[in-house]
Order: C-alpha cells, then structure tokens, then sequence
C-alpha cells in the first residue's frame, strides 16, 4: 500500500490552480493562431489578435487569463493501492482552492447557497470533485478552472437511441448556434455520449480533458467529432460572436456503454480561456 499524504496532495493541486489561472494551454494557444492565419473577417481577426496578447499578456505580468477565474473542477482517480493520510481528498482540495485564491489572488466567484441568499463564500470553496476508484498505487487529478460564461451553455437531453448519428449532430450544433455568443467562442466542445441522466454530463466534462484535436481512436466517433466541428464553424456565430469562421476550434467526444432504451447526449462547453490540466502524484 503506498501512503500520500494529504499536504501532498493540497501542494500538488495548489501549484496546479496557479499554473493554469495565467498559462492557457499551448495547443489552444496554437490553434488559434492557426484560426488567425485562416480568417478572413476583420473583425473576428481583431478579437483573436486580443485574445492571442491577452494569452502573452497574462503570464508575464501576472493577471489572470480572465476575470472569471473560474469554479475549480476536479476529477479524480484514486489507485486502489494509495492510502490518503491526514485530511481527506476534499479537505486537501480545498484548502489548496481556499490558498490559491487568497495568494493569486483569485476572483472570489463561488455563492454558498444557489437560490436565497447567494452569500459569497469568500474563497472559492467548495471545488467540484468527482473521485473514481481505479487499478494501481498513483492518484491522477484532473484539474480546471471553469469560466460560468461556457459552463452555462452546456446542454444534455435524453435523446431515443432512433436519432443515430446525424439527430446527435443536429442537436449538439443547434445547441451551440442556440447559445451565440455567450459561452465565449472560439469553443472547444465536451460530448458524453451514453450512460444515464448524471453520467453523460461527467463524460462531457471529462472530453475536455482530452489533448485539443486528437483523434478519437475509433473512426466513426472522429468522423462525427470532425462533422459537428466543420458544420458548426459553416453556421456564422464566430470568434465571440463577430462572425467569422472559427466558433469550435475541437470536438471531443467520449461514449461509454447505456441502457438498451436510452441514448443521452451531453454537450459541456469550454470557451478559449482553456485553463486545465493532469497532475499524477
Ligand atoms: S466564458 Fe470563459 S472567456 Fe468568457 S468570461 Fe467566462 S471564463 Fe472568461
């Protein structure tokens, strides 16, 4: 049995929660110069110029990449081997949240309550954590700072299994076209596709995790992630809505097994301030 300990833990996603908030991952970085280098229309070439400075901007002088800093989202394997000792996994993960907003310093964006009160609760507690229990003696965080602007434009549906491909297509680009400007295109788009009502949206969550543009292994889900991309950027929303012809720079999708009755569809939404990523302690 390997034993980590709960500082460890709270070190590693403390480092984590700061190296994204002022480094956007490189591959976005890239694919939206390569969007710069083929877009035609002024205006959407102003606003990835912006958004381009605004990623060299923010790591030289220490400003986040946005003024939404985010919810701190954390999927996490535990290896069945791995004894936690100290805190457990949420008191470490929050305590790493509470710190990195208090030294970043961090917009303070999460309310204790969702409907009454909506009291500000200081310091970003509590993350969302997802714990999955896996073969092995490591522990492997998925870690993001999740802007509100694209998560609240993610959609799912229970859809019938009789759609097949082009209805799952349909309704995943009428759900971005639906949503315009407000999850703060150029976006890059989670898919879950199957389990049940709580299990698509966690897959979708999960897709984003997935390195910007890689192929889905299996041919027929990459040529529908490669068709729900190019219908999309055909349909005019455009970087943050000024037209143009990049509204998605990647489709993910992941797909896991489901009840003979039920095909659900989740659409999770990232927009370009793409700040995640893996740490393996
Ligand atoms: S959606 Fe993204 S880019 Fe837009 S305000 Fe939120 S975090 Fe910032």
């Amino acid at each position: 049995m390997r034993k980590i300990s709960s500082e460890q833990i709270q070190q590693a996603v403390y480092q984590a929660i700061t190296e994204v908030s002022y480094h956007c991952d490189p591959k976005v970085t890239e694919a939206l110069q390569q969007a710069l280098e083929g877009e035609s229309n002024e205006l959407a070439q102003d606003v990835l110029s912006s958004i381009l400075e605004n990623h060299r901007i923010s790591p030289e002088s220490m400003i986040p990449l946005c003024q939404d800093t985010g919810s701190t989202v954390v999927l996490a394997e535990i290896g069945a081997g791995v004894q936690i000792l100290g805190q457990s996994l949420p008191e470490a993960i929050n305590a790493a949240v509470r710190q990195a907003q208090h030294d970043c310093p961090l917009r303070a964006s999460t309310v204790s309550e969702p409907l009454f009160e909506r009291k500000n609760t200081g310091d970003n507690t509590p993350a969302i954590i997802h714990v999955e229990y896996v073969a092995g003696e490591r522990i492997r965080l998925l870690i993001a700072q999740k802007g509100g602007g694209a998560e609240n434009m993610s959609f799912m549906k229970m859809l019938s299994p009789a759609i097949g491909t082009d209805g799952i297509i349909d309704f995943v680009c009428e759900g971005i076209l639906a949503a315009g400007s407000r999850p703060c295109p150029p976006l890059i788009l989670g898919v879950g596709i199957g389990s049940n009502f709580e299990g698509a949206p966690l897959l979708a969550k999960k897709a984003l995790f997935e390195p910007l543009g890689r192929a889905h292994p299996d041919a027929k889900y990459h040529q529908m992630e490669r068709q729900i991309t190019e219908r999309i950027n055909t349909l005019g929303c455009g970087v943050q809505g000024f037209r143009g012809n990049c509204t998605v720079l990647a489709t993910h999708i992941l797909h896991t097994p489901c009840h003979i009755a039920s095909l659900p569809v989740a659409v999770n939404l990232q927009c370009h301030a793409h700040r995640h990523c893996e740490v393996i302690i």
